[in-house]
């Protein structure tokens, strides 16, 4: 499944809209716990929530998600942890598991957090909890949000400029949109998640260790079958992964 079709045009030209709304009412600096850095916010946590509800409606209508109740339970009672802990507690965290083989997992504006069947089958509890980690770490360091913000800002303020609304401007925003949220996380954004997936795990009382394991499974899985591996091929190389994961579980300890 191409990642145009998870999100259709109609469900993002209302994002956009309400994108475009919020950036009329302002611009407010935060300070961002999960990032230690002050950050401009244009798309406040009630905007990002209505678009993410946007989203999300869109990807149930797409994707097919797992309903049996002892997978859900598990995941909620692992989840729920990692959500108490996180730096980003002005949102509600919903967790949802795609029917889906691949080994992956990702996260939408807003709160809303997806694992596919097929990694949580062959994930242990501590190792799930570090995908949640880093998943809900995506959301408090508001990574998709700045994304967004970057995109919109551009394609909204310069549609404002020429005066143009029309729909082939929309269509063309949207792409932007689309590719930004779903493939373009950068490198430095992957290995704050990861940080904050130890950081989530430990302080949630797993054992962040799972993170190494984690990505072990996650390489095995790479070598031995065709899938076709978006968490893998999006992300920076594993090995240095592992090495930075295991860097951050020993500073843990002292
Ligand atoms: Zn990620």
């Amino acid at each position: 499944m191409s990642h145009k079709n998870i999100f259709g045009y109609k469900g993002i030209g209302r994002i956009i809209l309400l994108c475009g709304l919020s950036i009329l009412s302002g611009c407010t600096t935060i300070y961002n716990p999960a990032t230690g850095q002050r950050e401009t916010i244009f798309i406040d946590t009630k905007t990002e929530v209505s678009l993410g509800l946007d989203m999300a409606k869109e990807i149930s209508s797409q994707m097919k998600m797992v309903d049996d109740p002892k997978m859900r339970e598990r995941l909620e009672k692992i989840a729920k942890r990692i959500a108490a802990v996180s730096d980003r507690q002005d949102i509600d965290y919903h967790f949802n598991i795609v029917k889906e083989k691949e080994f992956n997992a990702f996260a939408i504006p807003g709160g809303n957090v997806y694992v596919n069947s097929g990694l949580m089958e062959a994930s242990s509890d501590d190792e799930l909890a570090a995908v949640v980690g880093h998943e809900v770490g995506h959301i408090a360091a508001r990574h998709s949000v700045k994304r967004l913000q970057a995109a919109l800002g551009y394609q909204l303020l310069s549609s404002i400029a020429l005066g143009l609304s029309g729909q082939k401007n929309v269509l063309q925003a949207v792409d932007v949109v689309f590719n930004v949220v779903a493939l373009g996380y950068s490198r430095k954004d992957e290995y704050l998640a990861d940080r904050l997936g130890v950081k989530y795990a430990n302080a949630a009382g797993f054992d962040a260790y799972g993170m190494v394991t984690f990505f072990q499974k996650l390489k095995e899985q790479g070598k031995n079958t065709s899938l076709s591996l978006v968490f893998l091929s999006s992300h920076p190389p594993i090995d240095e992964r592992i090495k930075q994961a295991k860097k951050e579980i020993s500073a843990l300890n002292h």
